[in-house]
């Protein structure tokens, strides 16, 4: 088993401020979790680069480019939370850059799969817009080269703790990328309703599945296997890219989701079994959020022992009513588009 681990000291050059929770040490924390896991060895390690225009501009407008790459060597605030330092431009290129190249790796078979360390994160990156620690969206940018290379559907998991409206944005009248994101709702960005289905074309090639807060490992296993599952064999992707936010884990300064390292190795496994038909394994993972050091370091662990072929973690435990109550309200959802789920 190829499994690349892309990771890159520009990744540590961006800075977003005094006291921001997004910062250099989040990667750190992911690296010393697989290096005291012993994985390290078992990996191989490229070399990051940039993210190219035409790379960007598959999916950002050209003016939202321009906008980043004006703050090369400047510190500008986007948003209250969101603000660029001098390092920041080259970053969020590397980011990109190593999401694009894994898959590329991956397609051409020099690879199997992959990991991305990716920071700055993509996902609330709109075409047009950088917003919530997010400047250019990486795994967007990535489904869209695999796009451009003749594959033909491009499955994106999102199970990062806060909806991707980013990525959502991006594919919303595309069939050709289903993105299904689990989120805890209501939170932030305020997206992710499970009545933003996608349109035109894109109907029904967007999947939310909005979570309460407070669950658990057994309520996200239990969606996952009832219905990301299912809605991915049904859809067959030739590529699986997951966007791997690590701040649904217990005790995230950020939210209130309670998955351990065990939840997110198991959430990997069910990511890999949705690559197991047209995309003979090939799958992607490229970082998003995480802003618990400790659960960085244990849960990115975690995941890279199931990339590498170990077996998922059983965490156990059983779902709660609320979930067993939702589940019929995602297939309904699901049903007009994906007849599989009328039954
Ligand atoms: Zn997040």
């Amino acid at each position: 088993m190829k499994v690349g681990c892309f990771d890159s000291p520009v990744f540590r050059e961006h800075d977003a401020g005094p006291g921001h929770p997004e910062r250099p040490q989040r990667v750190d924390a992911v690296r010393r979790g697989i290096e005291r896991s012993g994985l390290g060895g078992r990996l191989e390690w490229p070399l990051v680069r940039s993210a190219t225009a035409v790379e960007l501009l598959r999916v950002h407008a050209e003016e939202h480019v321009r906008a980043v790459e004006a703050t090369e060597g400047r510190t500008v605030p986007f948003d209250a939370d969101t603000q660029a330092g001098p390092r920041t431009y080259a970053a969020a290129l590397h980011a990109a850059g190593a999401v694009v190249d894994a898959t590329t790796r991956v397609l051409e078979g020099r690879l199997d799969r992959a990991f991305c360390l990716s920071r700055p994160p993509g996902h609330h990156a709109e075409s047009d817009r950088v917003m919530g620690f997010c400047y250019f969206n990486n795994v967007a940018v990535a489904a869209a080269e695999a796009l451009a290379r003749g594959v033909a559907r491009v499955l994106i998991v999102d199970f990062d703790v806060h909806h991707g409206n980013g990525t959502q944005e991006i594919f919303y009248t595309d069939p050709r990328v289903l993105y299904v994101s689990s989120h805890q709702f209501p939170f932030y960005p305020g997206t992710g309703l499970q009545l933003e289905q996608g349109s035109g074309p894109g109907r029904g090639y967007t999947t939310n599945l909005p979570m309460p807060a407070g669950s658990t490992d057994a309520d996200y296993l239990m969606v996952y296997r009832e219905i990301v599952l299912p809605l991915a064999r049904a859809f067959d992707p030739e590529l699986v890219l997951v966007s791997a936010g690590f701040d649904a884990f217990g005790g995230d300064p950020l939210a209130g989701m309670q998955l351990t390292a065990d939840g997110y190795g198991a959430l990997a496994g069910i990511c890999l079994e949705a690559a197991a038909g047209a995309a003979n394994g090939r799958a992607v993972l490229a970082l998003e959020g995480g802003y618990d050091l400790d659960g960085l370091a244990s849960s990115g662990a975690a995941v890279t022992r199931v990339l590498l072929g170990e077996t998922p973690p059983d965490p156990g435990g059983s779902a709660s009513t609320e979930i067993v109550r939702r589940l019929p309200l995602y297939r309904a959802a699901l049903a007009p588009s994906w007849p599989s789920f009328s039954r």
